[in-house]
């Protein structure tokens, strides 16, 4: 199977739709992006990476963060976190609150907002806001060998200044009981883990250890045991795309992150480690050329975990 071809055909089949969906403005630092915007990158478990279009350009991850965020909290309290939040699909948006108050202030899963706000006061435990964030990054600088990264500080207070419905639902998860920390220093940390930029090719990296048995064969770092490996992926194809995952699943077939800045990591077990950037967002928000492009490559290489 020549990869480097699927990607090329992939960018060219998808030049004349540059610009299609929305670009996330509720965060005005994001809304600067050109919309006009496609990269993606193919990292296969053997080392070899793939890439086609704007694949080394660094963009805001946002969302993806949360399954690193996930594999760190995993990694300090191990399934107590279970305690504190759930693993079923939400069906509602990424910023939804009406679940909460039914449920007691224990979000559905740590991949829509008020899960991962939760994920993030775990990690915070024992440190210092500015602490927490530095881990993060070391440990993503880890998972992706390159000591480069770094976190994009005007993205991270744009956000800090108006991300007004994350403040509702960290003081609401406080209200319960379900929040250890001020609100502030848990929503300082969680802004910061969004605004990591990275490319294609970079989280690419990042994200290989999920396809290969929780090892990163780039840098022979074993960062979770094979089982979280697998769980991790269960929890992303489930959960991955909010209210969009069901048809995330029916249309690729990949347990996959995305992030409002248009970023997708999606993983092929067994295989590859996948990365598509494209800004303008559908209707859920995810990335709208990013989900077609994922489409197109699990068609063509029937990596789908569904079958051929
Ligand atoms: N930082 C964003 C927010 O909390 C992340 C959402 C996303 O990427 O889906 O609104």
């Amino acid at each position: 199977m020549d990869l480097q071809l699927i990607a090329d055909e992939i960018v060219s089949a998808l030049e004349p739709r540059l610009g299609e969906g929305k670009v996330a403005d509720y965060i005005p630092e994001l809304a600067r992006v050109d919309p006009k915007q496609f990269g993606i990158a193919i990292t296969t478990v053997d080392g070899q990476t793939y890439k086609a279009g704007h694949a080394d350009t660094a963009f805001s991850i946002q969302s993806i963060s949360k399954v690193f965020m996930l594999t760190l909290a995993l990694g300090k309290a191990g399934e107590s976190i279970w305690k504190r939040v759930g693993r079923e699909p939400s069906g509602s948006s990424f910023n939804s609150i009406v679940q909460l108050e039914h449920e007691h202030g224990i979000p559905r899963n740590p991949f829509i907002n008020a899960g991962a706000i939760v994920v993030t006061d775990m990690v915070l435990a024992g440190h210092a806001p500015r602490e927490a964030i530095g881990e993060y990054l070391r440990f993503m600088r880890y998972l992706a060998d390159d000591e480069t990264l770094s976190i994009d500080e005007k993205v991270a207070q744009s956000e800090q200044r108006t991300g007004y419905r994350n403040f509702a639902l960290a003081n609401f998860m406080r209200g319960f009981g379900n929040l250890q920390h001020p609100v502030e220093h848990t929503l300082g940390v969680y802004f910061h883990q969004c605004a990591l930029a990275l490319s294609c090719v970079q989280l690419s990296h990042a994200g290989l250890f999920l396809a290969n048995r929780g090892t990163n064969p780039l840098s022979g770092f074993s960062v979770v045991s094979p089982k979280r490996a697998r769980r991790i992926n269960a929890l992303m194809l489930m959960c991955g795309h909010y209210d969009g995952s069901g048809d995330f699943a029916y249309h690729v077939g990949l347990p996959g992150k995305s992030g409002v800045g248009g970023g997708i990591l999606a993983v092929a077990p067994g295989k590859a480690s996948i990365a598509v950037w494209s800004p303008g967002l559908n209707k859920v928000g995810n990335s709208a050329l990013g989900s077609v492009a994922l489409e197109m490559l699990a068609t063509r290489t029937g990596w789908s975990v569904f079958g051929t």
